[in-house]
């Protein structure tokens, strides 16, 4: 038997010199190359065998069988599959058969870290063993030939071959182990590694250890690990709603039942197929920006990575499933993954997929499509800031509850109900609809039947700042600007002028001072005596409140309009105290009260909380004597 010598491609050795001496963290991703090896080993002997059922004679089942030995300290990887002739194994093992050899020469740097991952987008995955091994020794035999191979090297310089005994067709890949890699010697961490990245490899991955109990009946343990099937793989009409459920229990780590289902293979020049669901829960993570989306991305049934941030915008980060491409390289890197063409045409087009699922189920299911939007509502709004090229069309599906007690209503809704002559979509923002129903500033307008929209979220102030308006209509804070209900109402207000309110203003300006920019009559109350109106071109009240909790606004809240109701019992009376000589004085403690009155109306403390508890207990008590 004779042993021949090879030297390795230049580039090659540089790459295992870098293997060998690599400090990459994530050493465990050989077993994912091997194994995707073994499965398109697999893959093409299946292919072939369609043309040349020859090869398939004494195939059997595929299969991948990992045998874990620890005296011996090796790891083998097994196929079925193709298996490779001497000539395979010089080319394929020995050289970097790619077409992108000399644009991966170019890149490379120097820098070993950023080689690393430059190995990994060119597929060139096989390499990868000499992170964890000091010898490696491929025995394989090509289906529909006699004779089989032997190669073996250490990583470095060369390799040698020699011929060889093998029972079947297909390849056998022993690892020897490296002193500081025994972990991967260890079943449970074995069967956590495939676990993590090739479940879904549609063959079966059997685990082999020897017993170390030497008094058990076999001398072996096996354990099929991977689930076996790719159920996204698979045609829709062979998958039931069981099947998918399962599925999404195990690729969302959730029990909920998945609300909406999204499967389909997209095919032409970009390939990939798709498999996501919507959740009918919330998941306790959704806020986390740390997170921006967890579907799983594949290529070729083989895990990459379920922290791929250009995978989905992250106002779907909802979503959970999988993505899995034809057309991206294995083991690409995340910086890869970044700014690559693939990923940006595959997220453009499962974005507008999902959002065009969206629109469907708003039209034809509407019931579950609220109870999608309670739940997820929120986070598809950010889309209407981030998004710019999908802002209307989320916009559109949007779902807001309104004064008008019909449930969620969209914004064409509300444009359908708008009273003749409206041309303003009104609006008012706050934390909660309990806090927002209870809005003095909405009396004037409940009064008048105009419809106003409760925004709740706080996202909702941010995307109003983009869109100005919806339809060609206006959006207006009903807690800001003059609310000039009507003209009628202009009128009547200038009626409600009385000399006694005249006074009233005066006084309540010289007591309040910096604290309010203007005191006027309002007419958007009609119960409450005060409330708090942001000027024309100030800030919202409820987006400053929320910028100031985020640390986002320095300095004090701006000074506001008060509006004072000039129908009130109480601003009459106080207007009559007004017209009397000393008000100013007299009504010094009432001033400061009614401005306080009116911020903890908004959910706020009054400026001195203290203050303003001892000026309520001088006035209840002056009020018993
Ligand atoms: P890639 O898989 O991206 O081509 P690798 O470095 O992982 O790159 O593998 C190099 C080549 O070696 C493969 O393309 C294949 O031709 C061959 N090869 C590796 N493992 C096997 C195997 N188990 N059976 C048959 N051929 C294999
Ligand atoms: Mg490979």
């Amino acid at each position: 038997m004779t042993t021949e010598k090879h030297g390795f491609e230049a580039e090659v050795s540089r790459l295992l010199h870098m293997m060998v001496h690599s400090v990459y963290s994530e050493r465990e991703i050989f077993l994912r190359e091997l194994i995707s090896n073994a499965s398109d080993a697999c893959d093409k002997l299946r292919y072939e065998g369609l043309t040349n059922a020859d090869l398939l004679k004494d195939a059997g089942e595929f299969s991948i069988d990992i045998r874990l030995d620890k005296e011996t300290n090796t790891l083998t990887i097994s196929d079925n599959g193709i298996g490779m002739n001497k000539e395979d194994l010089i080319s394929h093992l020995g050289t970097i058969a790619r077409s992108g050899t000399s644009a991966f020469m170019e890149n490379i740097s120097g820098n070993e870290k950023k080689d690393v991952n430059l190995i990994g987008q060119f597929g060139v995955g096989f390499y990868s063993v000499f992170m964890v091994a000091d010898k490696v020794e491929v025995l394989s035999r090509k289906a529909g030939e006699d004779a089989a191979w032997l190669w073996a090297s250490d990583g470095i310089g060369e390799y040698t071959i020699s011929s060889a005994e093998k029972a079947g067709n297909g390849t056998s890949i022993m690892l020897h182990i490296k002193d500081d890699a025994k972990e991967f010697l260890d079943v449970y961490r074995l069967r956590n590694i495939i676990k993590t990245y090739s479940d879904h490899i549609t063959l079966p991955i059997t685990l082999i250890s020897k017993n170390e109990d030497e008094k058990a009946e076999e001398e072996e343990t096996t354990e099929k690990v991977n689930d076996g099937t790719a159920l996204w793989a698979r045609p829709k009409s062979e998958i039931t709603d069981d099947q998918y459920k399962e599925f999404y229990h195990h690729v969302a780590h959730a029990y909920d039942d998945p609300a909406t289902t999204i499967h389909y293979r997209a095919e032409g020049k970009i390939e990939y197929t798709v498999l996501l669901f919507i959740p009918s829960q919330q998941p306790m993570d959704l806020f986390d920006p740390a997170r921006k989306t967890k579907v799983k991305l594949y290529v070729k049934r083989v895990f990459i990575t379920d922290d791929c941030e250009d995978l989905l915008p992250s106002y779907l980060r909802f979503m959970r499933g999988v993505v899995d491409s034809e057309d991206l390289p294995l083991n690409i890197s995340r910086e890869m993954l970044q700014n690559n063409p693939v990923m940006r045409s595959i997220k453009n087009a499962v974005t507008k997929r999902i959002l065009s699922e969206l629109e469907k189920k708003a039209d034809k299911d509407p019931d579950g499509f609220n109870e999608f939007w309670k739940v997820f509502g929120s986070v598809l709004k950010e889309g209407i800031y981030e998004d710019f090229e999908r802002r209307d069309q989320i916009l559109k599906i949007s779902r807001f509850e309104t004064t008008a007690d019909k449930g969620l209503s969209t914004l064409d809704d509300y444009v359908s109900r708008m009273k003749k002559g409206q041309d303003t979509i009104y609006y008012i923002t706050a934390d909660s609809l309990a806090a927002a129903k209870r809005s003095p500033q909405l009396e004037g307008f409940k009064a008048k039947k105009i419809e106003v929209i409760y925004f709740t979220d706080p996202v909702d102030e941010f995307w109003l700042q983009m869109m100005p308006e919806y339809d060609g209509k206006k959006f207006a804070s009903v807690t800001r600007g003059s609310a000039d209900l009507d003209d009628k109402k202009k009128d009547k207000k200038k009626k409600k002028q009385t000399p006694e309110i005249d006074a009233l203003i005066g006084v309540l300006k010289t007591n309040l001072g910096e604290a309010v920019k203007d005191v006027r009559v309002s007419n958007r109350l009609t119960d409450s005596a005060v409330c708090l109106v942001a000027d024309d071109n100030d800030m919202d009240i409820h987006l400053e409140r929320i910028l100031k909790m985020h640390n986002k606004l320095e300095g004090a809240a701006s000074a506001r309009v008060m509006e004072i109701n000039a129908d009130n019992p109480l601003i009459k009376a106080l207007g009559e105290q007004a017209t009397r000589d000393g008000s100013v004085d007299a009504l010094k403690d009432a001033s400061q009260i009614l401005l306080d009155q009116a911020r903890i109306m908004e959910g706020d403390l009054p400026d001195d909380p203290v203050a303003f508890a001892t000026r309520l207990s001088t006035i209840m008590t002056n009020s018993f004597k």
